[in-house]
């Protein structure tokens, strides 16, 4: 809010035809906020796509890449992207408020964990999700040796189902801490194939398993891209676009970003808060989330990259 009424946002020092501004949102609620960093409420989504829709430049978010990048951005108004990640179910309520204004939306969705967790991948998705989240020493007998990441990829991709199956639910019973997103219930397979056929939103790949691509083994990360890519483009989704699970500076590195590239990846998306030019990194556009406030200023603010210099100050 202070950045906007200050001017410190560059919205006010340079020439919007020059930058673009990409923001993301998580979750919706119509109750009490219990993830501030995630959340947004009905109420508060509403008041912020109608400044948006005042203030912004919102066309087709593809051409708008294209445009930025390639130096043919001709507007007088703030270019802007607006992204939801992680399919929430609660995501659906929330296209009223996307329609209303008219407002086009990429939707990065975690395929493999969108899926039942009665298919093969949907389930391999969700042991591979939990991974990080185990005291792996926990491990009985004879699972032991799949304490090494490589091993456990490789457990997860050749066992039967049934296997598969008794090995996730001794991973429930040995988990540190619960994930938020497997808590959480998010959209199948089908409702994101009918929102790309209805309602004409691009959706995209958010990998399978939601893991941090930085840190698996080739082969894991690999899969992760491919597979995903896979079932995107079976059901009509857009797989020149992806957004980097968790998405900050360490999540990602060159080895990814070539992965990327041989999957027909164009733009790739962070949650480092950044504005961006002709010249940025295709595979490293940077995203401000948008919070649970209504006020103008913080919502001009926001889409005017107020967040980078907060990135910034804490060298994010
Ligand atoms: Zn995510």
């Amino acid at each position: 809010m202070l950045s906007n009424k200050l001017g410190l946002a560059p919205r006010l020092l340079s020439s919007y035809s020059k930058r673009l501004a990409v923001i993301d949102y998580h979750y919706f609620t119509s109750k009490d906020l219990i993830y501030p960093d995630l959340e947004v409420s009905y109420e508060s989504l509403e008041a912020q796509l109608e400044i948006i829709s005042r203030n912004c430049r919102l066309r087709p978010p593809v051409e708008t890449l294209e445009e930025i990048f390639s130096g043919k951005m001709k507007s007088e108004e703030q270019s802007l992207i607006i992204t939801i990640d992680d399919a929430d179910k609660t995501l659906l309520e929330a296209l009223t408020f996307f329609n209303e204004f008219k407002i086009p939306l990429v939707l990065f969705a975690p395929v493999g964990l969108c899926l039942s967790e009665n298919e093969s991948d949907g389930l391999r998705s969700r042991c591979l999700h939990m991974y990080k989240y185990l005291s792996l020493f926990d491990f009985p007998d004879p699972y032991s040796q799949l304490v090494n990441a490589d091993k456990y990829f490789d457990f997860i991709i050749n066992s039967s189902f049934k296997d598969l199956d008794k090995l996730y639910k001794i991973i429930r019973s040995i988990e540190r801490e619960s994930s938020v997103i497997l808590e959480r219930k998010l959209l199948t397979i089908q409702q994101l194939k009918d929102i790309i056929e209805s309602q004409n939103i691009i959706v995209a790949s958010h990998t399978m398993s939601h893991s941090v691509l930085s840190e698996l083994p080739t082969d894991w990360m690999k899969w992760e891209i491919s597979r995903s890519s896979e079932i995107i483009s079976q059901i009509g989704g857009d797989i020149r676009l992806f957004a980097y699970p968790y998405g900050y500076k360490k999540s990602y590195n060159q080895n990814v970003k070539n992965t990327l590239e041989n999957a027909g990846v164009k733009y790739a998306f962070t949650t480092t808060s950044s504005l961006t030019k002709q010249n940025s990194d295709h595979l490293s556009i940077g995203r401000a989330s948008m919070l649970n406030y209504k006020e103008r200023s913080f919502v001009l603010g926001t889409v005017s990259g107020a967040f980078r210099i907060w990135d910034r100050l804490l060298l994010r």
